[in-house]
């Protein structure tokens, strides 16, 4: 899946499966160790408190099923943005595969909420025609003593950048359910406005 989902062209990509389950490609992407690749193990049911196993399509594309407002919803999660430079070709790739994204900062790393800023302004760029459905997430909030955002911040931070706002701990497994809940909440809202 995760081969045939480069190649495709990206408009049209929230597709139905046979079972009914509405498919979600949703990317994750952030500073370099803000606790991105932690949020995505937990996904893939590591410590397991979601409903269904996960399948790992590859090393860093998980896939799971869950119930959303009692309607099923398969989220596929890609997990492979670098900020190196020479790793354009999978920015530029990332930047137009997903139907939602995750932009990842940790309240304990100012640099990193920066960061989130700066791939905001990059992801409005390479879709400048879309309503993409993002969610700004500052991880890490167990850290309360290394603090280094408030939410506030992140908040207004996120209105700014007309986007939703959690904060979480992978640590502690805080949030981390509701985050992967309210990204296709924020999929479906665009859908249903669309059909109206
Ligand atoms: P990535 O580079 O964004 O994928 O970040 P990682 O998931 O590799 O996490 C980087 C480091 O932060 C690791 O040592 C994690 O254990 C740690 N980490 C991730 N999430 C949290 C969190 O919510 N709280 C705390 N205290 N540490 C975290
Ligand atoms: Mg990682």
């Amino acid at each position: 899946y995760y081969r045939r989902s480069w190649s495709s062209e990206s408009s049209d990509s929230v597709i139905s499966s046979e079972s009914g389950s509405t498919y979600y490609r949703v990317v994750m992407i952030g500073e370099h160790g803000v606790g991105k690749s932690t949020l995505a193990n937990i996904f893939a049911g590591v410590h397991d408190s979601m409903d269904s196993d996960c399948d790992v399509l590859a090393e860093d594309t998980y896939e799971r099923t869950l119930m959303v407002d009692g309607e099923s919803a398969t989220i596929i999660l890609l997990d492979m943005w670098e900020n190196k430079s020479e790793d354009e070709w999978i920015q530029d790739n990332c930047m137009q595969v997903g139907d939602a994204y995750l932009i990842v900062y940790s309240i304990t790393d100012r640099a990193s909420f920066e960061k989130a800023s700066e791939l905001r302004i990059q992801l409005r760029r390479a879709r400048q025609m879309e309503d993409i459905p993002i969610i700004l997430v500052g991880n890490k909030s167990d850290l309360v003593r290394c603090r280094e955002v408030s939410v506030s911040e992140g908040r207004a931070c996120a209105v700014v950048f007309d986007c939703k706002f959690i904060e979480t701990s992978a640590a502690v497994q805080h949030n981390v359910r509701e985050l992967f809940e309210g990204i296709v909440r924020q999929v479906r809202l665009r859908r249903d406005s669309k059909e109206k």
